[in-house]
C-alpha cells in the first residue's frame, strides 16, 4: 500500500474515532451536566432544610427565654423602682444576680438589661456602661425602641468589658408595663462563632454557601461576615437581579428556590434557596454555585480529551504496524509469485526488461543496470535505444530495430489498438559474431503511475531462424528449396508485368550412374559443381531453385525469345563439362528445358508443366541439349 493510503485509511479512522469520542463526550456530558444540576437543586433545598431546622432550635431558646424575661413581673416591678434606688448596690447586685442567674442556667454567653429611664447597660458583672445616642454603637437599642416591634436581633461587637468586642448574636426584647411604656430592653447573646461552626458544618459537608440576611440584605452571619461587617449579600454575590424577588419572600412553610445567573466567561450559575425564619425576621440562604461543577466537567473534558488523543496514537500506532506487517507479507508473497513468474518466463525468454514510455524513461533496477552496461546511463530510454542498437545490433536491422520501438511508434500502435510489437534481428555480444533474436514488447497502461509502460522480452531465436532457413533453402546448392521456389515465382507474377521471363529446367543426365560408379559423395560434388556453374549464368535477382533430386530451375527475366535460346545454349555447352575429384572423373552434361513467360504460362505451375515437357523432348532427343517450350509447335 502507498503511503497515502495509509495516511488516508489512519486519517480516516482517527477520524471516526475523534467523531465517536465527541458525541459520546457530549452526550455524557449534557446527562452529567443535567444530573449535576439536578443534584445542586436537591442539596440546596436540603440543606437549607437542614439548617433552618438547627437554627430555628437554637434560636427558640434565647428568644424564649429573653421574652419570658421580659414578661417577667418581678423584672418589670424591679425597673420600676430603678430611679429610686440608683445609687443602691443592692438594687445593682440583684439586677445583676438576676441576669447571672439566667446565663448559668442557660449557658448563654451574656444576659443583659437596658433601663430606657437612665440608658443604663446591666449585664451579669453590674453596671456595664451608661447608652448615648450619639453612638452609632447603640444604634440597635434607639431603633427597637423606636420601632414597634416586641424583639429584634442584631449581630455586633460584644462591647463589654472582659468580652473582647466578640462578634455576638443578640435577642432584644422590650419590657413593658402594663400600660405599654417600654421600661428597656432585656435579652441575651450567644457568640456569633457558634452559629458559624454550625453553617461552617453544613458547607464542608454539602459544599453549598449558607447565609442569615436581614430583610435589607445584609448578611448577619455567614462563614466569611457577619452583621457587624454590614456586608450586602447581593453585591457579594453578584446577582442583584433576584434582590426583590428574595427580599421580599415571607412564605413561612416554604422555600424560595430559584436558579440566579453570575453571567460572566464562565457562565456561571447559583441554585439559591431562600427560607423566612420568623421568628429571627431573618432570611436563610443557601447557594451552590456551578463553578465548581463546571470545573470538574472541564476537567473530565480535558481528561477525556487527552485520553482520545492518546488513544488515537496508540490505534494509529497499531493499525500502521498491522498494515505495513499485512503490506509486506503481501509484497514478499507477491515477490514470490512474481519470482516464479519470472523464472518460469524466463526459461521462455533470455530477458525482460520495463520501460516507461510516456515519460522516456527504463523502469527499475534490472533495466537500467542492462542500459548502464551498454553505456547509456542515465540517457533516456529513445536515446539509449540508439546506443544498443549501434552497439549490439547488426546494421541492416539497425533502422527496422529503432522504427518499431522508439517511443512515438509505440504510442502509435499502442492508440490504433495494438499492444504488441515484434520484431527479428541479429544482434552481437562480442562484437563479431552475430546471432538471431527476437524482441516481443507489450505496451500498457500501468494502473501505478497512468503511463505507458512496456515490457520487451529478448529470446534467442537462432535455431528457430536455423530451421526456417532450412525450410526455404536448399543447404548443399543454398537454391531455394521447391516450395520456396514456387511461392517466390508466384509472388513475381502476381504483380502486373510487361516485360518477359524465361523458367528454365535443368536435370542432370544419367546422374544415377555417377553414384552408382562414384559413389554419393561425389556425387554431391558434381551437384554443387553443376550449380555454381548454372549460378554463374544468373544474375543476383534471379530466382534459383532446386525441384528435384537432380533437377534444377532458373526463373530469369529476358529481353526476348531469341536471348533465351542464347542463353539455354550456352548453358547447355557450359554444362557440358568434366567433374574431376582426386581419381574420379565424369562427364556431366544436362538436358534443359524452357517455357517463356507469358506465352508459355502465366503462372508457375503452368511454366513448370510446359518447361518439363519441353525437358522431356530434349531427354527423347538423345539428351545434353535444350528445347524452348512453343505453345503450339514446339521446336528445337
Ligand atoms: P536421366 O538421364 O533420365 O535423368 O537419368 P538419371 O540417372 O538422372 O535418372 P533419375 O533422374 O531417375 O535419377 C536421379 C538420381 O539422382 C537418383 C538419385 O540417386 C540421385 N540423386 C538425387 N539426389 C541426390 C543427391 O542429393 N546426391 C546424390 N549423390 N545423388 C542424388
Ligand atoms: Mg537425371
Amino acid at each position: 500500500m502507498k503511503n497515502s493510503k495509509l495516511f488516508k485509511t489512519n486519517a480516516l479512522v482517527s477520524l471516526i474515532l475523534v467523531i465517536g469520542f465527541t458525541l459520546t463526550a457530549m452526550l455524557s456530558y449534557r446527562a452529567n451536566y443535567r444530573a449535576s444540576l439536578d443534584n445542586i437543586e436537591q442539596v440546596s433545598s436540603l440543606t437549607a432544610e437542614g439548617i433552618y431546622y438547627q437554627l430555628t432550635t437554637k434560636f427558640t431558646k434565647p428568644v424564649n427565654t429573653s421574652l419570658t424575661m421580659a414578661h417577667d413581673s418581678l423584672l418589670l416591678e424591679h425597673l420600676s423602682e430603678e430611679l429610686d434606688h440608683l445609687e443602691d448596690e443592692d438594687y445593682i447586685e440583684k439586677t445583676k444576680t438576676y441576669l447571672d442567674t439566667y446565663r448559668e442556667k442557660y449557658g448563654f454567653d451574656s444576659v443583659f438589661l437596658v433601663s430606657a429611664a437612665t440608658s443604663r447597660y446591666y449585664n451579669f458583672n453590674g453596671v456595664d456602661r451608661i447608652l448615648t445616642e450619639d453612638s452609632p454603637e447603640n444604634a440597635w437599642y434607639y431603633e427597637l425602641l423606636k420601632s414597634n416591634q416586641d424583639y429584634s436581633l442584631n449581630v455586633d461587637n460584644d462591647e463589654v468589658a472582659g468580652a473582647d468586642n466578640v462578634i455576638t448574636v443578640f435577642v432584644n426584647c422590650k419590657v413593658q408595663d402594663n400600660d405599654g411604656a417600654t421600661l428597656g430592653i432585656i435579652g441575651v447573646g450567644i457568640r456569633i462563632n457558634y452559629l458559624k461552626d454550625l453553617l461552617q458544618s453544613y458547607e464542608d459537608k454539602f459544599n453549598i454557601k449558607a447565609s442569615l440576611l436581614s430583610l435589607d440584605g445584609t448578611i448577619e452571619i455567614s462563614t466569611t461576615f457577619n452583621g457587624y461587617d454590614k456586608t450586602d449579600w447581593f453585591e457579594v454575590n453578584d446577582c442583584e437581579s433576584i434582590r426583590g424577588q428574595i427580599l421580599e419572600w415571607r412564605e413561612t412553610d416554604s422555600n424560595l428556590e430559584t436558579w440566579a445567573s453570575q453571567g460572566g466567561q464562565n457562565q456561571e450559575k447559583s441554585y439559591v434557596v431562600v427560607r423566612y425564619i420568623p421568628e429571627l425576621s431573618w432570611l436563610l440562604t443557601v447557594e451552590q454555585n456551578t463553578g465548581q461543577l463546571l470545573n470538574d466537567i472541564r476537567l473530565q473534558l480535558l481528561t477525556t480529551g487527552i485520553m482520545l488523543f492518546l488513544i488515537v496514537i496508540i490505534v494509529l500506532f497499531v493499525i500502521t504496524a498491522v498494515i505495513r506487517n499485512f503490506n509486506r507479507q503481501i509484497t514478499e508473497l507477491m515477490e514470490e509469485r512474481q519470482g516464479s513468474f519470472k523464472r518460469a518466463t524466463e526459461q521462455l525468454y533470455d530477458n525482460i526488461y520495463e520501460l516507461n514510455i510516456t515519460k522516456d524513461c527504463t523502469v527499475g533496477k534490472r533495466t537500467e543496470e542492462y542500459f548502464e552496461s551498454l553505456g547509456a546511463k542515465g540517457l533516456p530510454y529513445s536515446e539509449g535505444l540508439r546506443v544498443i542498437a549501434e552497439k549490439q545490433i547488426k546494421e541492416e536491422f539497425r533502422e527496422g530495430y529503432i522504427r518499431t520501438f522508439e517511443p512515438s511508434n509505440v504510442i502509435k500502435e499502442y492508440e490504433s489498438g495494438n499492444s504488441h510489437l515484434c520484431y527479428d534481428f541479429q544482434i552481437t555480444q562480442d562484437g563479431s559474431s552475430y546471432f538471431w533474436m527476437r524482441i516481443d514488447a507489450y505496451v500498457f497502461l500501468s494502473a501505478e503511475d497512468k503511463s505507458l509502460h512496456m515490457f520487451t522480452y529478448r529470446k534467442n531465436i537462432e535455431k528457430e531462424k536455423e530451421k526456417e532457413i532450412q525450410a526455404v533453402m536448399d543447404q548443399m546448392t543454398l537454391f531455394y528449396s521447391k516450395t520456396e521456389t514456387e511461392r517466390l515465382i508466384d509472388a513475381a507474377l502476381t504483380k502486373p508485368l510487361q516485360e518477359m521471363y524465361a523458367f528454365f529446367i535443368f536435370d542432370i543426365d544419367n546422374f544415377k550412374l555417377v553414384n552408382d560408379q562414384f559413389g554419393h559423395a561425389f556425387g554431391d560434388y558434381c551437384i554443387k559443381e553443376f550449380t555454381g556453374i548454372i549460378r554463374s549464368h544468373f544474375g543476383e535477382e534471379d530466382i534459383l531453385g532446386r525441384i528435384g533430386g537432380d533437377e534444377f530451375a532458373a526463373f530469369a527475366r529476358v529481353p526476348d525469345e531469341n536471348w533465351v535460346r542464347e542463353k539455354a545454349k550456352q548453358l547447355t555447352e557450359a554444362l557440358d563439362t568434366v567433374m574431376e575429384y582426386r581419381d574420379m572423373k565424369w562427364n556431366i552434361s544436362a538436358s534443359i528445358g524452357v517455357a517463356v513467360f507469358p506465352s508459355g504460362g502465366k503462372q508457375f505451375f503452368e511454366l513448370y508443366r510446359n518447361a518439363d515437357t519441353a525437358l522431356y523432348q530434349t531427354k527423347e532427343r538423345g539428351k545434353n541439349g535444350y528445347t524452348v517450350y512453343e505453345p503450339d509447335i514446339p521446336t528445337e
